[in-house]
């Protein structure tokens, strides 16, 4: 199994995508692990070279292999194009969105925090269905955005979730909402998670519900009473951003975006064009994206000796970049980390 060769899509990204890519496929390499890459672009790189931010090429690709590791895509705000990393969701389905949380490094503010956010990826307010109102000449004096929740599409999400926090020995899954106010929109969601619920995973793992302000609050102030939480699209962005937070920042936060037809791993930050080409990025959110892919296609051995090999090059090897209050470059850290790799 180990040495059979998974064809795989990879796209370096934008901004510190190219250098973090670059750190990671050290590590896999180090670790031996046995993907065939199909390089192809998104995003802004690909609109500067094809005029399409999602070219089909890449699409292709991605239906051939099934399988990706993409670095962060550039999207404008505002005007401009639509972000690729949306209309892959959409392309190949890829409703759930998986952020594992867990503090690496002792000494943060919180310590031995460990959460999982199951956010659906496909629908809600993220569908783009928006318009302008024209009002006293102002073309766009009134902005209007539709959301769509589907029972389907929540309910898929649900069982995901609660599958998968069950296979993983967690104890509680929180349904985070707004049923009070979007009755309609998010209720459903909640709806859903109830029936579902009481109809199959009732005696088998806890469930309890929370409305997303007093949750943002609430992780905050205590973290650990949380354990796992499944939402809505908009609410799984900003809370699974607020719980990276919680563990040292972007980042440290990957991401898997999982469906039908494909399943993408990332890192949960952006582009950070701030710093991009400077050669100090962080590349552990995506190095720890690669990790959730070797456990994807059943090479648990390796993502754990690749999480292992982040911990001890952190904390032992005090190697760490800027954002985590080291001085070392993205290279320096990545040859630790390979030297680890190499080691154990
Ligand atoms: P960002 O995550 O790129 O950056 C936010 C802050 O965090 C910046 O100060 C940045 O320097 C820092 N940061 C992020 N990742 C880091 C890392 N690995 N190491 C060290 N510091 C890091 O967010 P943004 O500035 O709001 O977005 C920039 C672009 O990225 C936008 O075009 C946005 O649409 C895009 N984006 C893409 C994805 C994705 O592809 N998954 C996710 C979020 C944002």
């Amino acid at each position: 199994m180990t040495n059979t060769p998974i064809r795989a899509t990879l796209i370096p990204g934008d901004g510190i995508g190219p250098e973090i890519m670059e750190a990671t496929l050290k590590a896999l390499e180090a670790l031996q692990a046995p993907f065939e890459w199909d390089v192809q672009t998104a995003g802004l790189a690909a609109m500067q070279t094809t005029g399409d931010a999602l070219p089909p090429a890449t699409m292709e690709s991605i239906r051939s292999t099934r399988l990706a590791l993409k670095g962060p895509l550039e999207t404008p705000s505002g005007g401009g194009y639509r972000s690729s990393n949306v209309r892959l969701r959409e392309a190949f389905k890829l409703y759930a969105n998986v952020r594992p949380t867990k503090t690496i490094i002792p000494g943060g503010r919180y310590e031995n925090v460990d959460l999982m956010v199951f956010r659906e990826n496909v629908e809600g307010l993220y569908m783009g269905y928006e318009h302008f109102i024209p009002m006293d000449g102002d073309p766009e004096a009134v902005a209007i955005a539709t959301g769509v929740n589907t029972r389907q599409g929540s309910r898929r999400l649900l069982e995901y979730a609660f599958e998968n926090a069950i296979a993983l020995g967690r104890k509680k899954v929180t349904v985070v909402h707004k049923a009070n106010i979007m009755k309609a929109l998010t209720g459903i969601f909640l709806d859903e998670a109830r029936k579902l619920y009481k109809s199959k995973y009732e005696g088998r793992i806890l469930m309890d519900e929370a409305i997303v302000d007093a949750c943002t609050m609430k992780l905050v102030i205590n973290p650990w009473q949380f354990d796992t939480l499944v939402t809505t699209n908009l609410f799984g962005d900003i809370i699974s951003d607020l719980c990276a937070g919680l563990v040292g920042g972007l980042g440290m936060a990957p991401g898997a975006n999982i469906g039908a037809d494909a399943a993408i791993f990332e890192a949960v930050h952006g582009s950070a064009p701030d710093i991009a080409g400077k050669g100090i990025a962080n590349p552990i959110a995506l190095m720890l994206g690669a990790a959730m892919m070797l456990d994807h296609v059943k090479l648990h051995d390796k993502a754990t000796r690749l999480r292992t090999a982040i911990d001890q090059t952190v904390n032992l090897d005090k190697v760490r970049t800027g954002d985590l209050g080291g001085s070392a470059s993205t290279r320096v850290f990545t040859d630790a980390l390979v030297a680890r790799i190499a080691a154990a």
